[in-house]
């Protein structure tokens, strides 16, 4: 399965991720994560970033895309993958998009985690991540709500969009996933 998963910070992608590329056997490709290593390496790509994520804001799509390039070539992702965290912005999709076709490899499902915003300032604020302080947290609402949202129209006009309710509990919220990914599952 080659799947995207979309979803506010706070929506709780990362938790289910750890469990859909364990069942479905797919490389776990979070680039939050990737530039959090990055940063801790301190590699040059890894300094940049951290000048946009500390203040919450977007690193530069040309940064991220060919991050994920580099990654969607390497042979565990062959078996299919989880995107989390990308794309994050219509530029970045298109990119996407053009790296597939021309692989020949298209994707399968984007998957929404839905949440509401109250709900994800608490979550966010509880988790104590270098980036989870208050002025951070509005920042990448912000972001998501500006930049990312706009992804659900267009992953929804190629009918590869599935939404699910994020509110739950783990097992409550993986099992709605699950069902959703077993309608396309192949
Ligand atoms: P995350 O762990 O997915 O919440 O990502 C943490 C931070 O990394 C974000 O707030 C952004 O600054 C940056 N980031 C992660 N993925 C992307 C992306 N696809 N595009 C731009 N910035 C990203």
């Amino acid at each position: 399965m080659r799947m995207v998963f979309i979803g506010p910070p706070g929506a709780g992608k990362g938790t289910q991720a750890e469990r859909l590329i364990k069942k479905y056997n797919m490389a776990h490709l979070s680039t939050g994560d990737m530039l959090r290593a990055a940063r801790d390496a301190k590699t040059p790509v890894g300094l940049k970033a951290e000048e946009y994520m500390s203040s919450g804001a977007l690193v530069p799509d040309e940064i991220i895309v060919s991050i994920i390039e580099e990654r969607l070539g390497q042979s565990d992702c062959d078996g299919g993958y989880l995107l989390d965290g990308f794309p994050r912005t219509i530029a970045q999709a298109e990119a996407l998009d053009e790296m597939l076709a021309k692989k020949g490899t298209p994707l399968d499902i984007v998957l929404e985690l839905q949440v509401p915003e109250e709900e994800l300032f608490t979550r966010l604020a509880g988790r104590g991540r270098a980036d989870d302080n208050p002025d951070t947290i509005r920042n990448r609402l912000v972001a998501y709500r500006n930049q990312t949202a706009p992804l659900l129209e267009y992953y929804g006009k190629t009918g590869l969009l599935k939404s699910v309710n994020g509110l739950g509990t783990i097992d409550e919220i993986f099992d709605r996933v699950v069902e959703e990914m077993e309608k396309v599952n192949k």
